[in-house]
């Protein structure tokens, strides 16, 4: 009689989260992606990066797109980061005005914390799913100085609220068909 012994690695689960970043002239940097991803693991959500190649096999339609955008018209949603359509059914996506972030930073290392605070803001009201912000924390609609402080030393972290809030929106599934259709709305 023969023992068979089938030896199986750990299987990959799916990230909660695919993005697909494109770039209109922005970048995602190594940093700001890493910042990203552990800011979102540190609250159970994982993540998988893709782009800005185009992808071989296409781009899924539950794939959140983000576009990194530079030249930024002074007059779209003036004094906002970023954009994101959190209702938009199949075709979630966000805009990030990479050179707004920059201005408003002294440093590279800073562009890049800054820019990862953007998209996890962002990606979060995707996950979330409603139009809300905190009064504390990475969802805040505005962050004040101390906030960006605190950015800077990625110290700036998600409400309990938002956690709970993320926790709900991960268990239902993000390519549900949108409910509603609203207008862009600001960082
Ligand atoms: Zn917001």
């Amino acid at each position: 009689m023969m023992a068979i012994l089938a030896i199986f690695g750990p299987v990959a689960a799916a990230a909660d989260v695919t993005v697909y970043v494109t770039s209109d002239g922005g970048t995602l940097t190594f940093a700001a992606q890493s910042v990203a991803t552990s800011l979102f693991k540190k609250a159970g959500v994982t993540i998988e990066w893709r782009g800005p190649k185009p992808q071989a096999s296409g781009v899924r339609a539950d794939w959140l797109w983000i576009e990194l955008g530079e030249k930024t018209p002074p007059d779209r949603l003036p004094g906002a980061l970023a954009v994101s359509y959190p209702y938009a059914g199949t075709s979630k996506r966000i805009t990030v005005f990479t050179d707004r972030i920059r201005s408003m930073v002294n440093r590279p290392d800073q562009e890049s914390f800054l820019l990862a605070y953007v998209l996890v803001h962002e990606i979060t009201h995707v996950i979330q799913g409603v139009e809300r912000h905190s009064g504390e924390g990475i969802m805040k609609a505005q962050w004040s100085n101390l906030d960006r402080a605190n950015i800077f030393t990625r110290k700036l972290y998600f409400a309990e609220d938002d956690l709970i809030m993320i926790r709900n929106g991960l268990a239902r599934t993000l390519t549900r068909p949108s409910e509603s259709e609203n207008g862009p709305r600001p960082e």
